[in-house]
């Protein structure tokens, strides 16, 4: 019998992350600041670590992961490589597809594999608290657990919106000992001033990520910590591809294509890096990054220097972006609802070495639903996009008889959006199309630099 799973064991867990700069045709562009001037490590070094920061403009190719750091991850890592043969023959391909699930972190998904670094060299450095935002949850409930490993108290700022609607995320936080404030908040100045001017402020990642980096600035006991888009962050995800690797080699065999969904660029990159580095080598593998067609960074958006964040308030970075204010669709799949992307990804696909395409929200669900009944993992809507490109290239494969070998990353479960499900199957979700004219008025907004 062929194999389902593909496992590796706990001495396996890679020892090393891979750097991508490395490997890269040209050196990465450098964050500047507003007036054009590069920003230099000092500016960071207000709520980041030194050792992050050295992490974020290295090109050294291999940086060793800390042993307590590999402690931690031995409580979910490594993670499965599965053979979809159920999914193979539902839809009748003769393409074999494989998926590396990221749903067994505690928190349901990959970003549990920057967290649990981040909180680990923030703890080395003295640090005793975490500031940092979230949306959807994901992202805030993977960095209270990595807190919680490490001693560290951890505050999050989560857009009221979401904090309305999803109180079990929040209680997942709690659980793990961070406290979670509705932003705006009355915790910040920028939180107060933005009820003092409406009380029913409703909240936006943008305001968040102000609130939490007053924070950080202001204290010196504490920093900030992001989930995405920056270099240190895809490294620390590269743990994702250098298993798989491994577990491609057990099995003797090896992808022709890679997918995942992307919203900030980290569990693509974390998933398609490590593979990059046979491309640069020669190898023939194509590396697919998938987005939604109402936020479509990489498809649609301009290569220019932008803000990381809707108030203006981080260095701008040379990146795919739809414009800095940018107010996505309200799609289910809230981790790919990101103005711009990893300016590493964005270098990539910008210099023809790796692929996008966009996917509507309805045949993304269709797809999860489909995965789910065959494979049995209800997919978070975010993973749903990878899964629809990934379907949809097997059913090429049908056509042309091609017995291609894919590859997708299943970056979550999706236990804690059945609300969105709910809605699918009640016939009650919507498609956006692309929204071309606010990304028109948004773009006109860029910084006048680069
Ligand atoms: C956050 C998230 C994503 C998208 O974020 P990236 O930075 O692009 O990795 C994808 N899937 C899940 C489950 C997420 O939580």
């Amino acid at each position: 019998m062929p194999q389902t799973k593909i496992l590796l064991d706990e001495s396996e867990i890679p020892t090393h992350w891979y750097n991508v700069v490395a490997d890269m045709p040209n050196p990465p562009s450098a964050p500047l600041s507003p007036d054009g001037k590069p920003v230099g490590p000092d500016a960071l070094a207000a709520i980041f670590p030194m050792s992050i920061i050295e992490q974020e403009v290295s090109s050294e190719r291999w940086i060793p992961i800390p042993e307590p750091v590999r402690e931690i991850f031995r409580l979910y890592r490594p993670s499965p490589l599965f053979r979809a043969h159920r999914l193979e023959a539902a839809l009748g391909t003769p393409a074999k597809i494989y998926y590396k699930y990221e749903g067994v972190s505690p928190a349901g998904s990959h970003k549990v594999n920057t967290s649990i670094p981040q909180a680990y060299y923030n703890k080395e450095a003295g640090i005793k608290r975490i500031a940092t935002e979230t949306g959807a949850g994901q992202w805030g409930s993977s960095m209270a657990l990595a807190g919680q490993m490490f001693g560290l108290e951890v505050r999050v700022y989560m857009v009221r919106v979401s904090y309305d609607q999803k109180p079990f995320r929040r209680s997942m936080m709690q659980t793990w000992g961070a406290q979670v404030f509705a932003s705006p908040s009355m915790e910040t100045q920028t939180g107060r001033d933005a009820l003092a001017k409406d009380s029913e402020n409703q909240g936006s990642l943008g305001m968040a990520i102000s609130e939490a980096v007053e924070e950080a600035a202001s204290r010196a006991d504490t920093n900030y910590a992001l989930g995405s888009v920056l270099n240190h962050v895809l490294l620390h995800q590269t743990i994702i591809g250098l298993e798989a690797k491994k577990q491609f080699a057990k099995v003797g065999d090896y992808p022709d294509m890679i997918f995942a969904p992307c919203g900030g660029g980290s569990n693509f990159g974390g998933v398609a890096f490590p593979f990059f580095a046979d491309k640069a080598g020669g190898k023939n593998v194509r590396l697919v990054a998938v987005e939604p067609t109402s936020c479509p960074t990489l498809t649609k958006g301009v290569y220019a220097y932008d803000y990381g964040d809707t108030a203006g308030l981080t260095p701008i970075m040379k990146m795919y972006t739809l414009g800095h204010d940018f107010m996505p669709p309200g799609i289910h799949a809230g981790g790919l609802r990101y103005h711009g992307d990893s300016p590493l990804v964005s270098q990539l696909y910008h210099e023809g070495l790796i692929e996008a395409v966009s996917v509507a929200q309805l045949a993304t669900f269709e797809a999860g639903v489909m995965f789910a009944r065959a494979e049995g993992i209800i997919p978070a809507p975010e993973s749903n996009h990878a899964i629809r490109a990934c379907m949809d290239e097997a059913l090429c494969c049908k056509e042309s008889g091609e017995p291609k070998t894919l590859f997708f990353n299943l970056s979550g479960h999706g236990h804690f959006d059945m609300a969105a499900y709910d809605k699918y199957l009640a016939g009650q979700l919507d498609d956006f199309y692309y929204p071309e004219e606010a990304i028109k008025a948004s773009l006109s907004n860029l910084p006048k630099v680069g």
